[in-house]
């Protein structure tokens, strides 16, 4: 669904680049890659990615995002979400080379949390994440200098969510806050919450996504709706007033992802009325409505969990990115559970499935020549606050 843009909503230059039109010199993300792509229609491909796998052993290590297209996941050594890739490439620290298959700011993340020797590399530059692009650092500075002008700042813990550029993170680890996931949110908010002065709770900017934020606060940690305010990057002061950013509790960035955000109430309803019995499972980026007609809310983990759990026979509407849903549908449909997509548009992550076989093959044999393709290096000044926002996670009680 679209919604209309006010009029003085004014595209970003990252926005303009992931409508394909712009070019932003100071990102990664949008660029053609530099080098002879195979040819999708190659049927030596498999073969290719295999042999060069084969001849770098234990200097290459494969991540896999549980989004990523079967044509690549079958080369992965290791599949899960951002987090749990990332924390996998440290504790491999003899892997020289890490493919990260899967989008901009998680090869970041794993940058950060890998040596110093170890190289993260991302097949295609132009696999970016539109949510993490929705906050950039100066929109996210103009947010804390309102914040400071309206004499809250000090009371505010940022918590950004892991699908955030490593400014983002960094940015978070600057002014006292955490990172989380979808797995951990409610422990985040706890604890972002608990850092008020005594007197009173302390107040949370939660970036960039307003629904994972929302959804935490309102479902699992019981504040209302009327706690929120949605501070809109492109209205002057967010689009709020001084009296609002001061009554606040939640201050939650407008972004949101373009996947999960698709999902609406109808969908459910539609979805109830032609499975009778099933049972709807989304993930807590979609929106409000969707996850309070839901059955079951989840990260990613969580759903694949509840799934291999469920009884012979159960029924199931899931709502999160179709590559993984339809992958899910066909690996326990042999043990009797219908699995099915929650909407009946496809919708894949568009950025996640830019990463395909050509691109892997043309990394993987890059590095067997010796020549480190799409590097992604965060530095270091960025790296230290980026770790510091991670460090509090992995703190977390
Ligand atoms: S599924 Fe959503 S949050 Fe995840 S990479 Fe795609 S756009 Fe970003």
């Amino acid at each position: 669904m679209t919604t209309a843009q006010p009029l003085d909503v004014q595209p970003t230059p990252l926005a303009l680049l992931l409508l394909g039109r712009g070019s932003d010199p100071a990102s990664e993300r949008g660029v053609d890659c530099p080098g002879d792509l195979p040819a999708p229609s190659d049927p030596g491909l498999v073969e290719r990615a295999r042999a060069a796998k084969a001849a770098l052993g234990d200097k290459v290590f494969v991540l896999g995002h549980h989004y990523q297209r079967d044509e690549v996941i079958q080369f992965a050594d290791v599949t899960g979400d951002s987090f749990k890739l990332a924390r996998d490439a440290a504790a491999r620290p003899e892997a020289e080379y890490i493919v990260f298959c899967g989008v901009h700011f998680m090869a970041e993340s794993a940058d950060i949390l890998t040596s110093d020797a170890q190289q993260v590399v991302l097949p295609d530059l132009a696999a970016g994440c539109s949510m993490a692009d929705m906050a950039t650092a100066e929109q996210v500075e103009e947010c804390w200098d309102a914040l400071t002008e309206a004499g809250v700042a000090d009371a505010t813990v940022p918590v950004s969510y892991m699908n955030s550029s490593a400014d983002i993170k960094a940015f978070t680890g600057r002014h006292g806050g955490t990172i989380c996931t979808s797995s951990n949110a409610q422990k985040a908010l706890t604890w972002a919450f608990a850092q008020g002065d005594g007197s009173a709770p302390a107040k949370v900017l939660f970036l960039p996504d307003q629904h994972l934020g929302r959804n935490t606060a309102v479902r699992d940690l019981g504040l209302s709706l009327d706690d929120c305010v949605v501070w809109n990057p492109h209205k002057p002061n967010g689009g709020l007033t001084v009296r609002q950013l001061r009554d606040a509790r939640m201050i939650l960035w407008r972004g949101h992802c373009s996947v999960h955000g698709r999902f609406t109430l109808e969908s459910v309803r539609e979805v109830r009325e032609r499975i009778p019995g099933v049972n709807v499972l989304v993930h807590p980026e979609c929106r409000h409505e969707v996850v309070a007609a839901a059955d079951r809310v989840g990260s990613t983990e969580y759903i694949i969990k509840t799934l291999q759990d469920a009884p012979a026979g159960s029924r199931w509407a899931v709502g999160t990115e179709l590559n993984l849903v339809k992958r899910l549908a066909g690996r326990f449909a042999a043990e009797g559970k219908e699995i099915v997509f929650l909407d009946r548009t496809v919708c894949f992550c568009s950025t996640m499935n830019r990463i395909d076989l050509p691109h892997l093959v043309w990394a993987l044999e890059s590095l067997v020549d010796g020549k480190v393709v799409n590097r992604i290096e965060v530095d270091r000044e960025t790296e230290k606050y980026a770790r510091l926002a991670l460090e509090r996670m992995l703190a977390l009680p």
